[in-house]
């Protein structure tokens, strides 16, 4: 895992939030004020434009140098979250050692700087409603010495289940907290951008992984 793999993962994350980009503004304009997805483009483009300087990193620097970029380009809520993320994982990725446990722990290190930034957990109709259960759901899977091929398939339907659950959710926090019991009944932008990526995510390192296992 290196910037290599980090600007892959930023590739597919891109391509799959450009195709749900429609779908993305609707639920933002349905709870929120619309610009959701303008961020989270901004972001991304951001970061597809310093290719060359996070590739030459590993890939702690190069969870570090995104995090920033993304914290003075996305703008909103979600701009200042996703960079906590990022920035949660490099601060954890030079313990990795390639192992799942590590990836998990790393991963889990991110959720918690993301929730410390928005000082709120699950049940809130936010992307945490995606982000913590897929953390959970990877140490369970690393506790229990789960295959790669089987992580990458079970964190995105945890995703799956935790962007749903946000439905019928009443929000708590963030914009769409202005609503209140009107909240309920549509999906959290946040929570569906969160699951897109994570799922562009996995299948990208699906890729990678089976394209490193046929060349040894
Ligand atoms: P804004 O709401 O400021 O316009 P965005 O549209 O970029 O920002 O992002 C909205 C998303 O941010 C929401 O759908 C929600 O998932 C997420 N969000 C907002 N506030 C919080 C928070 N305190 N903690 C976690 N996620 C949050
Ligand atoms: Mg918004």
């Amino acid at each position: 895992m290196n910037g290599k793999v980090v600007m892959d993962c930023v590739e597919a994350a891109y391509a799959s939030v450009k195709e749900h980009a429609a779908e993305i503004t609707l639920l933002d304009q349905q709870i929120g004020d619309g610009d959701h997805i303008f961020n989270l483009i901004r972001g991304l483009e951001a970061l597809r434009g310093m290719r060359g300087e996070i590739e030459a990193e590993d890939l702690g620097r190069a969870l570090k140098l995104a995090a920033n970029k993304l914290l003075t380009t996305e703008g909103g809520s979600s701009g200042p979250l996703f960079s906590s993320l990022l920035m949660g994982m490099s601060r954890t990725a030079e313990q990795v050692n390639g192992d799942s446990r590590g990836f998990a722990r790393m991963y889990a290190a991110g959720v918690e700087a993301v929730q410390q930034r928005g000082k709120t957990g699950k049940g809130s109709k936010t992307m945490m409603d995606v982000l913590i259960p897929v953390a959970e759901r990877w140490s369970e899977l690393a506790e229990r010495e789960s295959t790669t091929a089987e992580i990458l398939k079970e964190l995105p339907e945890e995703a799956a289940r935790g962007m749903l659950a946000t439905r019928d959710m009443v929000a708590i926090k963030g914009r769409a907290s202005f609503l209140g019991d009107r909240s309920r009944g549509h999906i959290d932008p946040g929570a569906r951008s969160s699951q897109i990526i994570i799922t562009a995510v996995c299948e990208q390192i699906g890729r990678s992984y089976m394209a490193m296992r046929s060349t040894q």
